[in-house]
């Protein structure tokens, strides 16, 4: 397929605000708006010295109109208008680079740094649905990521930091702003249905920005989304997943990619901090404390399929084992091979078998549809072209070669 690239926008600077102390009249820096919650709003309009409820016209403005210039805020006085524009703004990341690829995938570069590699990227996949369309954006929450997953290309590339509130919520901003931009302001509407934290990055490692981004999310006073359409993936956190119990209600995604601890070990190396058996646990207290809330009716748990690692049919018979006593949806995923990636995808014959299995045991169990591989926007090719700075590509295939060989010996 071919790519449909769409020119390089340079829509502001690189913003690296946090959205906690106000700025003074007197001071060069202004305080990015973009990426408060409500009570955050509330408190820096209070400090400024105006009524809180201002925090709720301008969010509504913010986020439901994109608006990023004070003097398109009509309801809101001449006067106050002038004094934010001194000491505010509202600045989404600068986007780099956006492709719109021919099956309606979406997706943005952001620069959010100066360093070399101080990107993230946003996808947005459009899929048909019983309820009408939905527009899914899959949201970074970090610059690079520490965890080193052998699969991911994110992880390939190292940690560098956690990206701010304004970062967060400026990439469904941004967004939904691609589908409003030449719609006139009081016409405008929210296009991004539903969103997962499952970006560059491990969400529950930047707490509490992603909280707060989630906490925008669900407002009505910015994009009033249904807590079943927001879903944290985490690759397994155990303590933080437990905070989430008394912070917020939103659906919860486990990447899990392997049943036994030995081979999630090597995988999604967090296995060796909480293993399995406490992470299955946490996803049980997570749905327990509200049962018949429909985001805790089930864990979605999230399984890439690797070829000749972790689709052989004593896998799915360890994955009805494990899964057993944990409400969930399973989810297959076809690898997407990047550049030095030490694995391929599994054979459709055998995503298609290790389903049956699972759907034969009771498990609702559906397979990713491959999306926008004309653009690289399918999952695992968020960052695009690293080296892999490890030797594990060549170790695995030598592991695979082995297994291959043993599963042979064994008819
Ligand atoms: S899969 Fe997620 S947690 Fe693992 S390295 Fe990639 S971004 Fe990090």
């Amino acid at each position: 397929m071919s790519t449909e690239a769409v020119a390089v926008s340079a829509v502001s600077e690189p913003q690296q605000h946090t959205p906690s102390a106000p700025a003074q009249a007197n001071t060069v820096e202004k305080v990015n708006l973009l990426g408060m919650s409500r009570p955050q709003m509330e408190k820096f309009f209070e400090d400024i010295g105006e009524k809180k409820f201002r925090a709720g016209q301008v969010m509504k403005w913010i986020h439901q109109f994109f608006v990023t210039d004070f003097a398109e805020m009509t309801n809101i006085s001449g006067k106050l208008r002038e004094k934010l524009e001194k000491i505010c703004e509202i600045k989404a990341p600068e986007v780099v680079h956006k492709n719109y690829s021919k099956d309606g995938t979406r997706k943005w570069v952001f620069r959010v740094g100066d360093g070399e590699g101080s990107l993230v990227e946003t996808v947005l996949i459009p899929a048909e649905h019983r309820s009408g369309l939905r527009r899914t954006l899959c949201i970074s929450s970090q610059v690079g990521c520490a965890l080193d997953c052998s699969f991911c290309s994110t992880g390939k590339q190292g940690f560098q930091r956690d990206l701010t509130q304004a970062e967060i919520i400026g990439q469904l901003w941004m967004a939904n702003y691609s589908y409003m931009e030449d719609v006139p302001v009081l016409e405008r509407e929210r296009s991004v249905t539903n969103v997962v934290m499952m970006g560059m990055g491990e969400p529950l490692l930047n707490y509490d920005a992603v909280l707060n981004s989630m906490r925008i999310m669900l407002d009505d006073f910015a994009y009033g989304m249904s807590k079943r359409r927001v879903t944290l993936s985490t690759s397994g956190v155990v303590p933080k997943i437990d905070q989430m119990v008394k912070d917020i209600d939103v659906a919860l995604a486990i990447s899990l990619h392997a049943p036994n601890d030995e081979l999630r070990n090597e995988l999604v190396p967090i296995n060796k901090k909480y293993p399995l058996e406490q992470l299955i646990a946490a996803c049980q207290r997570y749905i327990a404390k509200d049962g018949n809330e429909s985001s805790r009716k089930h864990v979605t748990i999230e399984y890439v399929m690797l070829d000749g690692v972790n689709d052989h049919p004593e896998h799915a018979q360890q994955m009805i084992k494990l899964l057993k006593n944990l409400p969930s949806k399973i989810n297959l995923i076809p690898f997407n091979p990047f550049p030095h990636a030490p694995y391929g995808r599994s054979s459709r014959n055998r995503i298609i078998s290790f389903q049956k299995t699972l759907s034969d045991a009771g498990f609702v169990c559906t397979i990713r549809q491959t999306r926008g591989d004309d653009i690289d926007a399918a999952c695992g090719q968020l960052v695009g072209q690293v080296a892999d700075r490890t030797r594990r590509a060549e170790q695995w295939k030598k592991k695979i070669a082995q297994s291959n060989e043993i599963m042979r010996s064994q008819g």
